[in-house]
């Protein structure tokens, strides 16, 4: 049975998005939280499967300013809280080989630029000389930011999650929240597999579970999981240490430095929603044939390791922050693929929201759910 029967605030979920809520909420003040996760250790959902990947290039304002305070975050990371977290400025390359993306990408450069985000165009034969490795004989442009890059997100997460311990909050492993007492419209109370809490205030930071975890207070939360696949090479002496994070954007295929190796990955285009997390043997194929055509030095590595894990898709791939119809259940969840990098900031947003009753270092007071059904979707083209 749970040692705890009472909190002022729960959590469910223990990725990225629970560990910086229960970081930001207890670095301000606030200490009877309890962080459900149903599995055995923190960060096994989407977050440590994820590529790590940290960047500024995004197409629309609301995901650029997410970006600028969030890594703005992970650059101070260490000294506040005591976590190294392997930043490495590699700078994100991002390849385009037709007309339409070019044309979408130039205005997205002016849009980050006019943000302040000093992104590079660059030319066709620019991006063929800057990497020399790869095949791009189609490439028709490019985009480079030498400020994004990598980041670990185990530590990420652990880093969070010890700090907010050290500050009063308790965490429950392998404690699956498994429905939400709402009586009057408004929350009172988590049932879980081993009892229930009493409480009045529940984040539904479920990542690609937040729609079941939404149902169970029968709230209907747009996100739905799709799998995403990842292998990695043994070492590739060849590799320079200063390898950008390649993105080959018309075939969603990814390349970035990992250990002595390579990471690859590349998005299923036919997957179709749902919770399997095993490796699909068949799309890995794909995805290496893909890799080699673009990068023939891959046919000489073999495969290091390989795993599977869900995006959090929303209709209009930004996620949703804040209130739903029944008062004391949030949600903060849907970041459709780039919600690692979006961890710090949006954190110390649902911080904001709780204590403050509004958004203040990045308003994104329109990123609610309501707008699902108000029909104020936002568009971001710039999805890997
Ligand atoms: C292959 C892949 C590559 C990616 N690459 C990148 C990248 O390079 N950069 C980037 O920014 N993002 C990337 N992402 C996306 C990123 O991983 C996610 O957007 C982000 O990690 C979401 O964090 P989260 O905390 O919302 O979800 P999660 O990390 O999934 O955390 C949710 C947690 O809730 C727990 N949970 C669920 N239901 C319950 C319940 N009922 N009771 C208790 N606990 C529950 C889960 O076990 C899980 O630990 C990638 C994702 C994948 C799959």
């Amino acid at each position: 049975m749970l040692p705890i029967k009472t909190a002022d605030i729960v959590i469910i979920g223990a990725g990225v998005m629970g560990a910086s809520i229960a970081y930001h909420l207890a670095l301000r003040g606030v200490r009877d939280i309890v962080i459900l996760e149903k599995e055995e250790f923190v960060g096994q959902g989407a977050t440590g499967r994820c590529a790590g990947g940290v960047r500024y290039q995004f197409g629309t304002e609301i995901n650029i300013r997410l970006s600028i305070e969030s890594l703005r975050m992970l650059g101070c990371f260490k000294d506040e809280t005591g976590q190294d977290i392997n930043y490495r400025k590699c700078g994100y390359l991002f390849v385009l080989t037709n007309q339409r993306d070019v044309t979408v990408f130039k205005q997205n450069v002016e849009l980050q630029r006019k943000l302040g985000v000093q992104t590079e165009w660059l030319s066709g034969d620019e991006v063929r000389r800057r990497l020399p490795l790869m095949r791009f004989e189609d490439a028709l442009g490019g985009t480079y930011n030498h400020e994004d890059g990598l980041v670990d997100p185990n530590s990420v997460v652990s880093g969070y999650i010890s700090a907010a311990q050290r500050k009063g909050v308790k965490l429950l492993n392998g404690v699956e929240a498994t429905g939400i007492r709402v009586s009057g419209g408004k929350v009172s109370g988590v049932e879980t597999t081993q009892g229930s809490i009493d409480t009045s205030l529940i984040l539904n930071a479920a990542g690609p579970w937040s729609a079941q975890v939404g149902q169970m207070a029968g709230v209907s939360i747009p996100v739905q999981p799709l799998r995403r696949q990842i292998f990695t090479t043994t070492p590739m002496p060849e590799i320079p240490p200063d390898f950008p994070f390649i993105i080959d954007f018309a075939n969603s295929l990814y390349f970035h430095r990992e250990g002595e190796g390579l990471l690859i990955g590349m998005s299923n285009q036919n997957e179709t929603p749902g919770f399997d997390q095993n490796v699909d043997e068949e799309f890995e194929l794909i995805n290496l044939e893909a890799a080699i055509a673009r990068m023939p030095l891959v046919e000489k590595a073999r495969r290091a390791s390989h795993w599977a894990g869900l995006y959090e898709i929303t209709p209009d791939a930004h996620p949703i922050f804040g209130r739903t119809p029944v008062d004391g259940f949030l949600v903060v969840a849907g970041f459709s693929g780039h919600g690692f990098m979006h961890g710090p900031i949006s954190g110390k947003l649902m911080a904001e929201l709780i204590l403050d009753g509004r958004f203040s270092s990045v308003d994104v007071s329109m990123l609610d759910l309501a707008r699902f059904h108000e029909g104020r979707l936002i568009q971001e083209f710039n999805v890997v």
